[in-house]
């Protein structure tokens, strides 16, 4: 199966060598060159995976993706997203993340580490859509649940939206409770892949894990800080 890709940028020059590489890859491309068409077409062809510049004409990166989190359709809201972000400000691509993005890329970027980004997120991806190997065990804490076969998880009867990304890191995390988990080791375990320099991504991913299921970072009941190393799941 081809996977479909969407890119969202306004950089013609850019988008042309992306456009290369990823179906040189063998991805089928798709190009909007402005926030607003970007959506409409996200909506539209059901993208695998979307690279969402930041800086966009009619409707900016950060609009885009916080629209397509909020969509009623999951497979639009739930499509994996990576940004691609030209400031060099923390704040930005930490925005990017705490609206629903899975991952960034800071501009200028190598195209192979994008394809390579690209690749390792449809791998972990894949298995999920597939319905395969999944395992099929209720992870529990008090009234949290994760059931991975429907792919969701819970406190009691309210269902949590999570993105793929955050679903995964809370998986790696309840399914070994106590066992710290170092940034880095989550990145490489969750994404397939780590890259020096984005281990802080991990810490947005966690605080936006914390807001959605409630948790207090000063007495957690279930996402506990390590000091010096990262993140484990309470025991008990
Ligand atoms: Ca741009």
């Amino acid at each position: 199966m081809t996977h479909k890709i969407l890119v969202i940028e306004d950089e013609k020059q850019l988008v042309r060598a992306l456009r290369g590489y990823l179906e040189q890859a063998g991805f089928d491309v798709i190009v909007a060159y402005d926030g607003r068409t970007g959506y409409f077409m996200a909506r539209q062809e059901k993208p695998d995976l979307i690279i969402l510049d930041l800086m966009l004409p009619e409707m900016d990166g950060l609009d885009v993706c916080r629209a397509l989190r909020q969509d009623s359709d999951p497979t639009v809201a739930e499509v994996p997203i990576i940004m691609l972000t030209a400031r060099v400000e923390e704040t930005d691509r930490v925005l990017g993340l705490e609206l629903g993005a899975d991952d960034y890329v800071t501009k200028p970027f190598s195209p192979r580490e994008l394809v390579a980004r690209v690749r390792a997120m449809l791998r972990r991806l894949k298995p999920l859509r597939e319905g395969k190997a999944q395992p099929t065990t209720l992870l529990r804490s008090g009234d949290l649940v994760l059931d991975p076969v429907r792919h969701e998880v819970r406190i009691g009867e309210q269902i949590v939206d999570l993105t793929p990304t955050e679903y995964d890191i809370l998986y790696l995390l309840m399914s070994h409770p106590g066992r710290p988990f170092s940034r880095s080791e989550i990145l490489d375990r969750v994404q397939g892949i780590a890259f020096e320099g984005y281990e802080r991504s991990v810490d947005v991913h966690i605080k936006n894990l914390r807001r959605k299921l409630g948790d207090d970072p000063r007495s957690p009941r279930y996402i506990q800080t390590v000091y010096g190393v990262g993140y484990k799941f309470k025991e008990g």
